[in-house]
């Protein structure tokens, strides 16, 4: 790891001026110091961000409930009302790594993790997300990588609680030159979607300050399927989240994580969904309309009917 300076930020405004110089936010530090210790990421200093004030705590309101970036994944697991009023959210936060990574890992830091694909976290490869002028999964190993992209860069996003948060319909607040601009989970990644060199649509200084979850969708449900039982991440993950009322689905969600490079929705199948009450048709249905414009790769076709299963058993899963 190369040497590098180290300060702490005591308020929001000082944040960004003290990352100004290739700083970079310092949260729980899971996925930056792993980069930095591989040579990929080369901060010239560590902004640690966790004394920043008022950004821990979970707020519960009728409306929507409020996350603040520096929650960690281990709060969301463990929140009693957030596993009785978004079982999706707790059902990702529970699935990610391990304890002892969720006990630090934060919430912003989960949603701003870089890209997994192991040619880009290879410290002598340089390839397009890099700046460099290939793409090396696309003709090579790609059996993680994406089946929809907006760009020549097949990496996907791989943060569960971004994929929990898509299909929740919730909004990142973030702190942007001084003001506060309120992004979409589609929002928050579609730079990633469109341009190979983007993880997320954050831009140099912007901090995620916290989250806003609307109640609206009083049923949620997240699935995925890992190589490993834990100390992974998912090879394909789907969130569901309805209004569920007598027997019908109101206001549905259904997003994909891992399979592109934002929480991969379809208002088709959404729109499908609205107003239907749940079976195995309907639900198969749903899946053929998300899936129908997957381009599968030589080596990631089977993440198809992995992502078809998981999006029809976690939509049956909102019938309770
Ligand atoms: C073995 C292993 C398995 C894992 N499995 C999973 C998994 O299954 N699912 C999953 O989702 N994740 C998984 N992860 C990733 C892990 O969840 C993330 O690395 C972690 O959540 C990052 O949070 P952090 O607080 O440690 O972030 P940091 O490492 O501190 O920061 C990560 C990035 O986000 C930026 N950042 C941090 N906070 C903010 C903020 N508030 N605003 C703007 N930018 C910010 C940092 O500058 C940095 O670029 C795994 C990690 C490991 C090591
Ligand atoms: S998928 Fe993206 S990150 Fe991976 S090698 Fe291709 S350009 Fe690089």
């Amino acid at each position: 790891m190369k040497a590098f300076e180290y300060a702490t930020a005591r308020s929001l405004d000082s944040a960004p001026q003290l990352a100004t110089d290739n700083g970079h936010y310092f949260a729980g530090g899971n996925d930056l110091l792993g980069r930095m210790k591989d040579y990929i990421t080369d901060a010239k200093i560590l902004v640690n961000i966790k004394s920043l004030p008022g950004l821990d705590q979970i707020e519960s309101g009728r409306d929507h409930w409020t996350l603040g970036a520096l929650v960690t994944i281990a709060q969301i697991e463990n929140h009693p009302g957030i596993k009785k009023v978004f079982p999706g959210l707790h059902e990702a936060a529970a699935e990610v790594g391990s304890q002892q990574i969720r006990n630090v890992a934060t919430l912003g830091g989960n949603l701003a993790q870089h890209s997994r694909c192991w040619y880009y976290r290879h410290r002598d490869i340089v390839c397009l997300k890099k700046g460099g002028d290939t793409c090396y999964a696309r003709h090579g190993d790609n059996r993680y990588h994406s089946l929809f992209t907006g760009n020549t860069c097949i990496s996907p996003v791989v943060s569960n609680l971004g994929t929990a948060l898509a299909a929740l319909d919730a909004t990142a607040i973030v702190r942007r030159s001084g003001k506060e601009a309120r992004l979409s989970m589609s929002e928050l990644y579609h730079r990633a979607w469109e341009n190979p060199l983007a993880h997320n649509s954050l831009d140099p200084g912007d901090l995620i300050l916290k989250v806003e979850i609307p109640t609206a969708r009083g049923r949620s449900a997240y699935l995925q399927v890992s190589d490993k039982h834990a100390f992974d991440w998912a090879l394909v993950s789907c969130a569901v989240a309805a209004q569920v009322s007598g027997g019908r689905l109101r206001r549905p969600r259904v997003a994909l994580g891992c399979i592109s490079p934002v929480p991969y929705q379809v208002e088709a199948a959404n729109d499908f969904l609205d107003g239907k009450t749940l079976d195995e048709a309907t639900v198969s249905k749903a899946a053929d309309l998300v899936l129908a414009n997957a381009q599968p790769l030589e080596f990631n076709g089977y993440k198809v009917p992995l992502a078809h299963a998981l999006i029809r058993r976690a939509l049956l899963k909102l019938k309770g």
